[in-house]
């Protein structure tokens, strides 16, 4: 049994980067920069009016009531590239140049216009006011976005604003699921006698698909080794990632280890010092990387969120690989294990003074995936802890949405 901390790290170790592809701007939604992104423009790009209103010169209007002589109008799109002097003033609207010789913005509901050669400037405006000056926020050649960054829906303007059509990312990892064991079904069938309907391959898909991989479903495989070596063999073949769940434990028809080993795989963990979880297997055959997790569905839960999830986010080149931490303070007692780092369900609120809370959830153990469905959080509980109280501040990562 190993440490969670060195099962990341073997993890981590025999990932390797896979290669990188351009994707049209709107599909580059949640996939992971490969390249740097460099500002092609200063932003803003011209001195820029905040404000409908007047361009003016701070000094022509300290004393107010001022008249001024309006000599013309800079609209977004069509700005008015004259110098403008003491005594004038320049129509002008939102997100349209300030002429050069004007200092300030005077917005349109401190002035009236008189006929349409005059505006009167009802009260002074200090010099800069509602101009946002060219390069403010951005100069060009800056850089952005680094590599390694995953793109979110708020970065897509800035991709925008500086060109990139098309963008450099991770191409998207190839993964195969298999859901092992004799008693399960496909969700469309009615369970039959000791029958369940495996609910592995679909959440693990699901999950998959948030890292970006792209998933086959395999058919269900028996609890038999020949069936299982078969399946294994063909999709390594096909795939970045193969994830197995059932079969690791040490029941008498527990087999995917046994397959894993007769195909010849490397083995490089097999036991964890994780509740739940422990049985998680980390292999390779070939170049496919492959995860044994055990069969209950929150251990896969669990599992895929802290092994899985690190190595296909590590695949992909990403700065960040693990879930978020935190710290939380307990709503209620926990109990820990003696020799393994817990990770328990729970639900993260704010209380009235603002304090993040972790709510414990009250669950049925490593199968109850309808109890689970309600966690936002997992509660990091250190081996040999026996109970913490509430109150006490306790690490947490947070689950994905
Ligand atoms: P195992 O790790 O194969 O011993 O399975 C542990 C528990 O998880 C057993 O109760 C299985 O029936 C259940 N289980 C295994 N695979 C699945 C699956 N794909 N979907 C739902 N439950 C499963
Ligand atoms: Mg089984």
């Amino acid at each position: 049994m190993i440490p969670i901390t060195e099962a990341i790290e073997i993890v981590l170790r025999h990932t390797e980067k896979l290669g990188v592809e351009s994707v049209e701007l709107s599909n580059s939604e949640a996939r992971i920069l490969a390249e740097d992104i460099i500002a092609d423009t200063d932003l803003p790009p011209f001195d820029r009016a905040q404000m409908d209103g007047y361009a003016v010169r701070a000094d022509d209007v300290r004393n107010t009531p001022a008249r001024l002589r309006i000599v013309g109008e800079s609209a977004a799109g069509a700005g008015w590239h004259h110098e403008m002097n003491s005594g004038q003033a320049v129509r002008i609207m939102t997100g349209a140049p300030v002429p050069k010789g004007a200092d300030a913005v005077q917005q349109v509901e401190l002035t009236r216009e008189d006929g349409s050669e005059v505006v009167e400037i009802l009260e002074p405006v200090s010099s800069g006011r509602s101009i946002v000056r060219q390069a403010s926020e951005i100069n060009a050649g800056e850089t952005v976005l680094r590599a390694g960054e995953q793109i979110s829906a708020a970065m897509i303007a800035t991709l925008t604003s500086f060109g990139y059509a098309a963008v450099r990312v991770s191409r998207q990892p190839r993964l195969a699921v298999m859901a092992t064991g004799s008693e399960l079904v496909d969700v469309n069938k009615k369970p039959g006698r000791d029958q369940i309907r495996d609910s592995n391959n679909y959440t693990i898909e699901a999950y998959a698909s948030q890292s970006n991989a792209i998933v086959e479903r395999l058919p269900l495989a028996g609890d038999n080794t020949e069936e299982l070596k078969r399946m294994i063999r063909e999709a390594a073949e096909t795939s970045d990632v193969l994830i197995t769940s059932g079969g690791v434990s040490m029941g008498v028809y527990d087999f995917t280890k046994v397959a894993l080993k007769e195909l010849g795989a490397e083995i490089f963990f097999e036991r964890v010092a994780l509740r739940p979880g422990k049985p998680t297997v980390f292999a390779r055959l070939g170049n496919t990387l492959v995860f044994g997790l055990p069969g209950n569905p929150v251990s896969v839960a669990v599992t895929f969120n802290l092994f899985v999830r690190t190595a296909l986010r590590a695949m992909q080149g990403a700065t960040h690989t693990t879930l978020d931490r935190d710290h939380a303070v307990l709503a209620r007692d926990v109990k820990g294990s003696a020799d393994r780092e817990s990770y328990l369900p729970a639900v993260l609120r704010t209380d009235e003074k603002g304090v993040l809370l972790a709510e414990p959830l009250k669950w049925g153990g490593s199968s109850d995936f309808v109890a689970f469905a309600k966690a936002t959080a997992l509660i990091n509980v250190p081996a040999g802890a026996k109970l913490i109280d509430r109150g006490s501040t306790v690490r947490v990562v947070r689950l994905p949405d």
